[in-house]
């Protein structure tokens, strides 16, 4: 299909390719309103047909209601609703599923992710690219989080067998077809940002500055984001295995090393090295090695634990889509499905 005509205001009645807009939501109510208003302001002008894929990650404020009532007044919006929380990429892989657009852009709710930028993405996937995704140019997070997110993209550009672009997050468009091969990806560990370029595809990035939380309180506390920062890690390399056994080495080649000079002293001099502090050292470090390596190993059974026991990454409790909606524009019943399990 010709990406150049699409999303093009036209005057001719040709159909329009659909866009689908994904956002997962996790007790949002401060800026769903606020998100709704700024989106239909960007993807209106733009002539074509659009949907707007809600998902809510189990809220319980008055999220659930407040989209509820966005899908009753406009026809583009859709609900997934999750039987309860999942986690952000746990959600956007709902929401992927759920998306029936040619082009399909995943963004945050609290608006940290522009809608604005969405027609520059639109240009950047006419020319011919498969997947555009945003890199943050700046952020406007405290020192400690900086200081963190830092750190997780060198070391993920360090270890990692793939190359993450840095500072690429989740907001990006992609193309129908790395949007199927998405869904289709077996895994229930779901790093979109990885697994986005693990799909390969014709990627390019678009720069921008990140802005503060519109409303709100992050809903990653710490503890959530260094979990998934290791599970990025460990979904995305196996250097850390191999880390471990040099640790082992080395540790090894240590112990040789003082071996010898300690016979050598006994047997040259009579002497033994005196005080306790040497053997206490030497055995902290190798307890903390041992540990660390058992920390590590533990991080990729619990990986394999967690593929191994098959379930869903996500279930659904309820979908909620006026029935061709972004076909003609004259509404029908809702299509309700109950405890749909994700495939
Ligand atoms: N989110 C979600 N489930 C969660 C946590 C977050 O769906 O368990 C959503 C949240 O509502 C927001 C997006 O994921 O739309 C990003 O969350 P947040 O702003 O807290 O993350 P940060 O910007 O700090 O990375
Ligand atoms: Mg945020």
């Amino acid at each position: 299909m010709d990406r150049a005509a699409h999303f093009r205001p036209s005057r001719t009645r040709r159909p329009q390719p659909l866009l689908s807009v994904v956002v997962p939501l996790y007790n949002e109510q401060e800026t769903v309103e606020a998100l709704w208003e700024r989106l239909r302001a960007v993807l209106q002008p733009l002539e074509a047909p659009f949907e707007v894929v809600l998902v809510d990650d189990g809220s319980h404020d008055a999220t659930p209601r407040l989209i509820d009532a966005l899908h009753q007044r406009d026809q583009r919006v859709v609900v997934v609703r999750l039987s309860r929380n999942f986690g952000h990429q746990a959600a956007i892989s709902a929401g992927l599923a759920h998306a029936q657009g040619q082009a399909v852009v995943v963004m945050d709710g609290d608006l940290q992710d522009p809608p604005e930028l969405i027609p520059q993405f639109l240009r950047l996937w006419r020319e011919g690219n498969d997947v555009v995704y945003a890199v943050r140019r700046s952020r406007r997070e405290g020192p400690v989080r900086r200081l963190g997110y830092r750190a997780f993209y060198q070391l993920l550009g360090w270890i990692s067998d793939l190359e993450i672009p840095p500072d690429s997050g989740d907001f990006s468009l992609m193309d129908r077809r790395v949007v199927d091969a998405f869904n289709r990806l077996p895994e229930r560990c779901r790093f979109a940002r990885g697994l986005r370029r693990f799909l390969g595809f014709r990627q390019a990035g678009l720069v921008y500055d990140r802005p503060a939380r519109a409303a709100g309180r992050p809903k990653y506390t710490l503890r959530k984001l260094v979990g998934l920062a290791i599970d990025g890690l460990v979904s995305f390399s196996s250097s850390p295995l191999r880390m471990v056994t040099y640790l082992g080495l080395a540790a090894a080649g240590l112990a040789i090393v003082l071996t010898a000079w300690v016979l050598d002293d006994a047997i040259r001099h009579h002497s033994a090295p005196q005080g306790w502090a040497s053997t206490l050292i030497v055995v902290l470090f190798l307890g903390a090695a041992q540990l660390l390596s058992l920390g590590v190993l533990g991080e990729y059974l619990r990986l394999i634990f967690l593929e191994a026991k098959q379930r869903p990454a996500y279930i659904v409790a309820e979908l909620k889509r006026h029935a061709g909606s972004h076909r003609d524009h004259d509404g029908a019943a809702d299509e309700r499905v109950s405890m749909a399990v994700a495939e």
